[in-house]
Formats: structure tokens, C-alpha cells, sequence
């Protein structure tokens, strides 16, 4: 992105500490934005502070677990006391398990993954509660400036079947549709919302899942063969870089991408229409 694009706002970036949110929270910097980081681990936040405060980016960071409800008017409350008023809001942190329907009971054998609840609610509270949970405190300040972004990490998984995912995919279809009822509600206000899609991207998320023995059992997948497997699903035969996904949300905080909104956005290397 081109430097300065982003001077004069400020964003907040949600899983800041590795992987996608990492590499947003980079180039968003990079454009000009202050930014606030955060996640769950204050050791990578404070590292990646370090660094953007040494090429002068205003950054402020802290650790917050978004699977518990007060933490969302924690985060709310400590950016005020930071005196840091939000334009553009990125809702990254999220989590994956591998969960499965008691397959036992019709295969004759112990997944060793069954779904539960807790996995189910925890992945509804980090993937969708708490994204819901900041736009709604978040998007009055936007619209009072008339100028504002939301912006969702989804998946293809939210477009499509997740097999031995449902949870994840429960969470990611829900915040598509979060999007399109908020961008319909703020479009009027000069704010813009949208999700973007990512297929497999290269990060230690993609890398657990991959590597998870039940998830390879589940699927019938040689742990082995499981990195190819995944490679070779998408038609370009790679996973994406994190970068990518930065570069596409950098361009949706742009006022060249003001008509955008409403929309959910596929980065996947071409997984969505195979
Ligand atoms: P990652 O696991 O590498 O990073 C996740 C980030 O979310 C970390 O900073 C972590 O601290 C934060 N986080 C997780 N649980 C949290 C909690 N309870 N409270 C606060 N922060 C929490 O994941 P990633 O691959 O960079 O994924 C980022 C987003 O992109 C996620 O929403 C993920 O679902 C989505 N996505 C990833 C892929 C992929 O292949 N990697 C594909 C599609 C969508």
C-alpha cells in the first residue's frame, strides 16, 4: 500500500499477534494508520509494538481473551483511557477445532474428536460474539465521523461445507451475515462493511489444523501427505500468504474502495469454485 494512505486513522486489529492479523496490523502501519493490537499473547504484541513504534507508528497493545463477554467493554474502556478513537475496526482473532458428530457410532471407531459444547460456544464467543460485540460499541464513533471500516476475517469455510469444522463454519457463514446487516445498516452513514475470505493461508493456524492427528484421521489423510493434500486442493496449488489478506484489507480501508460494502471477498487461490 501506498505510504500515507491510511494518515490520520487508527485501527484496531483483533489476533494482532501472529499470522493474518500480524501482517494487517504491518501494512495498515505501513499506510499511515496508528494502530491498537490485540490478542492473547502480551509477549508477541509487545514485539510487534516495539517494532512499529520504531518507524514512528502510534501503536498501543494489549492482551485480552475475546471467548469471555466482559472483555469486549475491557477493550472498549482501555482504548478510551488510550484516548485512541477507532476508524477502522478488523475482526481477526479466531480459533479452529476439529469437531465431529459421534462417527464411532456408525464407523466402529473412536474419533477421538467428538463435537461438544464448550468447543461449539468458544468458537461462536471468539469467531463471532465478540466481533458483533465490538462493531456495535465501535460503529457510533464511525458514524459520527461519518467515515468508517469493518472489516471481518470470514473464510471459505463460511461459504461453504467444513466438514468435521462445524463450529468454525457456524461461525464463519454467521459473520457474513453479520456483515450484510450491518453494512445495510451503516450505509448510509459513510461506513463500510465487509468479510473477506480467505482459503488456506500459510500460519500456524493453517499448520496446527493440518497437522492435528484427528483431523487427518477424520479425513482420511496421511499426516504425511496432509501439507500436499491441502496444496494440492487449490487450483493454484499453493496456500496464500498472509500479505495477500493484508493487501486486500488494506485496499478496503481506501476511499478508492468506498462502494464497497455488504460484500464477503474471496482470497483463496481459486478453492471457492472448485
Ligand atoms: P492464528 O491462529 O495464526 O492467529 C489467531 C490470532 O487470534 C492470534 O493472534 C490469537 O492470539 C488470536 N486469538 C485467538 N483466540 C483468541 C481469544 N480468545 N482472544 C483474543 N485473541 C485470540 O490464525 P490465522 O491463520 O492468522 O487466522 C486469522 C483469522 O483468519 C481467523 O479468524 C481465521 O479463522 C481466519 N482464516 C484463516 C485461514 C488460514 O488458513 N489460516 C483461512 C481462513 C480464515
Amino acid at each position: 500500500m501506498a505510504a500515507g494512505l491510511l494518515s490520520g486513522k487508527a485501527a484496531l486489529v483483533t489476533g494482532a499477534s501472529r499470522g493474518i492479523g500480524r501482517a494487517i496490523a504491518l501494512q495498515l502501519a505501513d499506510a499511515g494508520a496508528a494502530v491498537a493490537l490485540v490478542a492473547r499473547d502480551i509477549g508477541k504484541l509487545e514485539d510487534l509494538a516495539r517494532r512499529l513504534d520504531s518507524t514512528g507508528t502510534k501503536t498501543v497493545y494489549n492482551s485480552f481473551d475475546l471467548a469471555l463477554e466482559d472483555s469486549i467493554n475491557n477493550l472498549v474502556d482501555w482504548l478510551r483511557e488510550k484516548d485512541f478513537h477507532v476508524d477502522i475496526l478488523v475482526n481477526n482473532a479466531g480459533i479452529y477445532g476439529t469437531d465431529s458428530i459421534a462417527m464411532e457410532e456408525y464407523c466402529g471407531w473412536d474419533s477421538g474428536a467428538k463435537s461438544s459444547l464448550s468447543l461449539w460456544n468458544k468458537t461462536l464467543a471468539v469467531n463471532l460474539s465478540a466481533a458483533f460485540g465490538l462493531a456495535r460499541l465501535l460503529a457510533p464513533q464511525m458514524v459520527e465521523k461519518r467515515w468508517g471500516r469493518i472489516i471481518n476475517i470470514s473464510s471459505i469455510s463460511g461459504q461453504k461445507a467444513e466438514v468435521f469444522g462445524t463450529a468454525y463454519s457456524a461461525s464463519k457463514f454467521g459473520l457474513i451475515g453479520v456483515t450484510q446487516s450491518l453494512a445495510l445498516e451503516l450505509a448510509r452513514h459513510g461506513v463500510t462493511v465487509n468479510s473477506v475470505c480467505p482459503g488456506w493461508v500459510a500460519t500456524d493456524m493453517a499448520e496446527e489444523q493440518i497437522n492435528d492427528p484427528e483431523w487427518c484421521r477424520l479425513n482420511d489423510i496421511n499426516p504425511e501427505e496432509s501439507l500436499d493434500i491441502a496444496r494440492l486442493s487449490v487450483p493454484q496449488m499453493r496456500l496464500i500468504q498472509p500479505d495477500e489478506v493484508a493487501s486486500l484489507v488494506g485496499y478496503l480501508c481506501t476511499d478508492s474502495a468506498r462502494g464497497i460494502t455488504g460484500q464477503a471477498i474471496n482470497i483463496c487461490g481459486g478453492l471457492s469454485i472448485t
